[in-house]
């Protein structure tokens, strides 16, 4: 009987190198390797008659095996065709072969010895159009008529090969693996009621199915089947911990005094919208619970997160705590210190500055590390400095993360650390579908934004060519407005022959730009002077930014009303339209120029149209989603959490929401999960979850 844990490598014909190519696809135990799933299907159950398979493109064949033809095709190519007759009629199939000069070999050798003349072979290929010609893909031969083939009448699983590890290979491996007999394979399905029409399988019964389906139906009921499994383990980890955080009481008390929260709204310039304020009433009720706060709020890029949060934050400093606000990065930070100080003139609230470049000044290190200490600094602004050890706080009670898909689980939980039970608010503008919200956030309380403020003119984008790109920029320079031309990269890279936002920064101020003030900004400075670039385009010294996708995230220019993204395909939509959220921030007309640069421009700018035709993020993480798949997207949301073997996010939101409801009621019954019948379950939720999120602690 064979162990689930056991390694791949041990098995027959799985060498170290094999187990090391398997190893680069995921599949490390045996139990991987079951659950490395087809990531398609071919269809060889039809059998056309080769009378009428001339009129189709593609398809599959049987007959008896003829006679041979070799023939030259061109210099180096040779080719070989072989009669194949059925009742109705006869084809050829057709090899190709390179053979090198002066070679002896009979490059056709092993092919002739498959195709023995009175065999019979079935052929899947494709008919060279208006001849009797097929171009094979895949063949198999029986000795006799009725011979069962294993590859064909069949539904063929796809696997995701590689170099090191053919398709035939992998195939064999798995099929294999199927026919042996295992110790008990965790099974919960009996936990789980019926729902619609998805059969009761069993696990192993599931993965069989999976591969080895008789028809494509069952192949998607027995993924489905193993999905339930998949989603309810994990929505009752969700749940675990949700329950968990709601379970301690928390110490901190607030009561809306409005000593700071009136003159903060008489120091905004404007009204907050109606989803402001229905996002701040949210927060305000969390607040004043007894439990610990823990909502996510979502909001596209520009719709007015921080001022929220900035409410929150006033609420918990009326009453004496202290407060954190934690960014991503250090650009970010400074900005925020400087905005949130803005709109705080006069109100007496010591806010800290916490990055790696204020540590590096021992003065300032010293007076913010006391200050925190003492609990006089209310808002501690700052980056992942913020939670290392040294920073201790006198009475922290609200912690703010925004941008929040930029932090890892651990870091989450690092920072939740500081503090015994804190209120925890985050914050994202990166848009993901609701069954995907349910999975990645399902643990939270959550309140979208979805107005932005009003008056805001939508981004105009366009896939544009330089020349027109820059035409507009100067334009718009010419009004006194600013730019912003973005690249992928910084230092030349012959490779890949991109143009460095550092080169091209020389020559734009000496071209197009020449009569204004071009400044740079990359990744690879540190902070300190990033910090000044960034402060002196804010104060109109430079026109022009050129910089990298480090002002993805959060920076506030008002008048930069042009972005000019360099070599747009090599973006992902996500990263393209949080791009474009850094222009567009005021009354002011903005535009946006997708420039592909190199061949394929046609095909690019047709996956680019969906940034012309729409500002919604949510639309485009959507097409993002249907396009590349999910792992992208999940990959920057979902740092830590497991990657589905089955489920899909997307084909399965009816599940997600289905387990998430029996989920609840599991842990509500049996909040420890210590009754028998949740034994396999609880072991379940140990093996996926206990290393990955700390957050969920069994009984
Ligand atoms: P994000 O949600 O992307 O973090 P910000 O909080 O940076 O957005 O807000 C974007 C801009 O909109 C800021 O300049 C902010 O001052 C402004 N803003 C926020 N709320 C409103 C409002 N209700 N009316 C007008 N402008 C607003
Ligand atoms: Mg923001």
């Amino acid at each position: 009987m064979l162990k689930l844990t056991s390694e791949v490598q041990y098995l027959n014909r799985i060498g170290t190198k094999r187990a090391s190519a398997f190893a680069k696809l995921g599949v490390r135990t045996i139990e991987d390797a079951l659950t490395f799933f087809p990531v398609d299907y071919h269809d060889r159950t039809k059998i056309v008659s080769i009378r009428d398979i001339g009129g189709q493109l593609q398809g599959c064949i049987f007959g008896r095996v003829g006679k041979s033809y070799e023939k030259k095709f061109m210099q180096g190519l040779y080719i070989l065709d072989i009669e194949i007759f059925d009742d109705t009629s006869m084809v050829y199939i057709r090899f190709f072969r390179k053979k090198t000069a002066y070679s002896n070999i009979d490059i056709f050798i092993s092919i002739k010895k498959d195709f023995e003349i009175g065999t019979f072979a079935y052929a899947y290929g494709k008919m060279e159009s208006g001849s009797r010609f097929m171009i094979v893909n895949d063949y198999e031969i029986v000795k006799k008529e009725k011979d069962e083939p294993s590859l064909f009448n069949k539904i063929i699983p796809i696997y995701p090969a590689t170099e090191a590890l053919n398709q035939k290979f992998i195939r064999k491996t798995i099929k294999t693996l199927l026919e042996f007999c295992y110790e008990e394979y965790p099974d919960v399905s009996k936990l789980i009621p019926s729902f619609k029409n998805i059969p009761r399988l069993d696990y192993l019964a599931a993965i069989k199915t999976i591969h080895w389906p008789n028809t494509l139906e069952d192949a998607e009921n027995a993924r489905r089947s193993f999905a339930l499994q998949e989603f309810f383990v994990l929505e009752t980890a969700l749940s675990l911990s949700r329950n968990n955080v709601k379970k301690c009481i928390k110490t901190q008390k607030y009561v809306v005094r409005k000593t700071l929260l009136s003159a903060f709204k008489n120091n905004l310039k404007f009204e907050f919208t109606r989803d402001q304020k229905n996002a701040i009433n949210d927060i305000f009720t969390d607040m004043q619970k007894i439990y610990p706060m823990n909502r996510m709020l979502m909001g596209d890029v520009g719709s007015g997160k921080t001022v929220v949060a900035l409410s929150a934050i006033l609420l918990a400093v009326e009453n004496g705590y202290q407060t954190m606000i934690i960014v991503p990065t250090e650009i970010l930070a400074e900005q925020h210190y400087f905005t949130i100080s803005n709109m705080l003139l006069g109100l007496c609230v010591e806010i800290g500055l916490v990055t790696s470049s204020t540590f590096k000044k021992e003065k300032e290190r010293k007076r913010i590390l006391a200050g925190l200490e003492d609990g006089n600094i209310k808002i501690a602004i700052g980056t992942h400095s913020l939670i290392e050890d040294r920073i201790k706080f006198k009475n922290l009670s609200l912690i703010v993360l925004d941008e929040q898909h930029r932090f890892g689980v651990m870091q989450k939980f690092e920072a939740l650390n500081k503090a015994q039970s804190p209120d925890v608010l985050m914050m994202t503008a990166t848009p993901i579908p609701r069954a995907l919200a349910m999975t990645v956030y399902g643990e939270m309380d959550k309140t979208i934004i979805a107005q932005l403020p009003p008056g805001r003119i939508q981004v105009q984008t366009y896939c544009s060519s330089e020349q027109v790109a820059y035409t507009n920029a100067i334009e718009e320079l010419k009004k006194g407005n600013q730019a912003y031309v973005v690249y992928p990269i910084i230092e030349e890279s012959d490779k890949l022959a991109l143009k460095s936002a550092k080169e091209e920064s020389d020559k734009l101020s000496q071209t197009w730009f020449k009569d204004f003030k071009v400044g740079l900004l990359h990744g690879k400075m540190n902070s300190l002077k990033k910090n000044e670039v960034m402060q002196k385009f804010k104060n109109k010294e430079f026109d022009v930014l050129i910089t990298t996708t480090v002002i993805e995230v959060g920076i506030d220019v008002p008048d930069a009303t042009v972005m000019i993204i360099q070599h747009a395909e090599r973006f992902g939509l996500s990263v393209l339209h949080q791009l474009r959220g850094r222009i567009g921030r005021s009354f002011k007309q903005s535009y946006a120029h997708l420039v592909v640069r190199g061949p394929n421009a046609e095909i690019y700018n047709k996956r680019l149209s969906i940034m012309v035709s729409t500002n919604s993020g949510f639309e485009i993480a959507q097409e993002d989603l249907k396009m590349r798949g999910p792992g992208e997207l999940i990959g920057v949301i979902q740092h830590g959490f497991p990657k589905f073997k089955a489920g899909d996010l997307i084909k399965d939101s009816d599940i997600i929401e289905f387990t998430k409801m029996i989920a609840a009621k599991v842990v509500d019954d049996d909040p420890n999960l210590s009754k028998n019948e949740n034994a396999v379950l609880k072991k379940l939720i140990y093996k996926h979850f206990s290393n990955k999120m700390k957050l969920v602690s069994v009984g």
